[in-house]
């Protein structure tokens, strides 16, 4: 079978990586894909803002299956584009993929079907939401509504900082047309990702992790797209896991089936654990980066039959994913002066002598040029590697990550620092 895997970070060399080993797979064609992916799969010259040209390119090219890596393209509707031409998909449809899209469906979700979660009121003008803002203890959480990577959310310590986000909202930097805020109550607790794969109507649970979203060890410095993570995250206890499930996923997966958009591909739970128990901070509409990495490092079973049953409506028939019992974490190597001015040019080798050790490298933000490896990006490689726990995971992939040779880059030293205290 052919398969198109759209995207081009770590998270999709990764989800490449595993596909390549099913069995079923004829070509795995990817686009725009980075040089790490481009070893394992052919590169298709398509761009993911264009839906006909990839419906084209499926046609004549016998796609079986096509998986969306990022966000962007299924809150587009691209999913929606290559069902409508008979085309299985990984990913959800536009209106499914509002989850992620949109912070305020996502909460009226939550209130409709009491899953728990901040309180929050969503207000689409200055005034009211600085009427709404009163209501709110300090500190006190500002969202902009819609896909901001990241960048559209403050916690807010004074009034004056509260009211400043809301004013940086409506002055049109994230689009003046629809401005619109949420505000939310703060949520005290140890953040956990939890991820589920559901084809509509069933759903099974397909792991935990925990990222780290700061540039700099200590979770200091500005917040970045993920700097590193491990899988399982045993914070989030067999018991825990159970109750986010029964309280969060399976209410949402539920809620947009009977409202006829029912959710296909996978759901990323961004919880917090509070002591009421998990609260859900945000939804993705696809796997998170650098979180995809270690979950395909631990990963046992078929990535492509599993894919494939999610698509087809067909998860019920499977047998529950299996996962190798051991820890994966995964050190995310930057150029310097990501985020705000990443270097790009910065030559990088070792990648071999990193593998020799035992660890898999992912390409994020790469390039080749003149047979030269290059960064091209902000976040630059991926080094992951399994353990029987997470001390030994950790010291495996720094063995990894000393073994490259990228003067420009740099990586936190500390991933996984709060699973390390938790085991000591
Ligand atoms: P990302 O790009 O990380 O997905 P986003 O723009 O989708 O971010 P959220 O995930 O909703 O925004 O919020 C970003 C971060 O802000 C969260 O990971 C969490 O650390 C913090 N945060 C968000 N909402 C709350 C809340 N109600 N209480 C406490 N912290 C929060």
């Amino acid at each position: 079978m052919n398969v198109l895997l759209l995207g081009s970070g770590g998270r999709e060399h990764a989800l490449a990586w595993k596909l390549v080993q099913s069995s079923a797979l004829d070509t795995l064609y990817a686009a725009p894909g980075n040089p790490g992916i481009a070893a394992i799969a052919t590169i298709a010259p398509l761009k993911l803002e264009d839906h006909r040209g990839i419906v084209d390119f499926c046609f004549r090219n016998s796609i079986e299956l096509v998986v969306v890596g990022p966000e962007a393209p299924l809150v587009d509707g691209l999913a929606d584009n290559l069902r409508a031409v008979g085309i299985a998909v990984f990913g959800p449809d536009k209106k499914a993929a509002r989850l992620e899209g949109s912070k305020a469906f996502t909460k009226k979700l939550c209130e409709r079907v009491g899953i728990p979660t901040a309180k929050f009121r969503h207000a689409r003008a200055l005034g009211s939401a600085l009427r709404a803002l009163k209501a709110f203890d300090l500190p006190v959480v500002i969202k902009a509504d819609g896909l901001a990577a990241g960048k559209g959310v403050t916690i807010a310590e004074t009034e004056a900082e509260a009211t400043a986000a809301i004013e940086d909202i409506f002055s049109g930097r994230f689009g003046k047309k629809g401005a619109a805020v949420v505000i939310e109550e703060f949520m005290t607790g140890e953040e956990v990702s939890l991820f589920a794969l559901t084809d509509g109507k069933h759903f099974v649970a397909f792991g935990s992790a925990q990222d780290h979203k700061r540039a700099f060890d200590g979770d200091t410095g500005p917040n970045t797209g993920g700097m590193g993570a491990y899988s399982p995250a045993s914070v989030l206890t067999p018991e825990l896991e159970a109750q986010a499930i029964d309280t969060i996923v399976r209410p949402t997966v539920q809620a947009l089936a009977q409202d006829g958009t029912p959710y296909i591909g996978v759901l990323y739970a961004g919880l917090m654990l509070t002591d009421e128990g998990p609260k859900l901070v945000e939804y993705n509409v696809r796997f998170g980066d650098p979180e995809c990495q270690v979950l395909m490092a631990r990963f046992d079973d078929d990535l492509l039959a599993l894919m494939l049953a999610v698509a087809n409506g067909e998860l019920g028939t499977m047998a529950p994913p299996s996962f190798a019992n051991r820890t994966a974490l995964a050190v995310v190597i930057a150029a310097k002066g990501y985020p705000d001015e990443p270097r790009k040019g910065g030559a990088i080798g070792g990648i071999d002598a990193a593998e020799a050790t035992g660890a898999t490298v992912f390409h994020a933000g790469t390039a080749l040029i003149d047979e030269q490896l290059v960064a091209s990006g902000g976040r630059v490689l991926n080094v992951v590697a399994t353990g029987r726990g997470v001390k030994s995971a950790r010291e495996a992939a720094y063995k990894g990550v000393d073994a490259i040779d990228y003067p420009e880059g740099f990586n936190r030293s500390d991933i996984g620092w709060r699973e390390l205290e938790r085991k000591r």
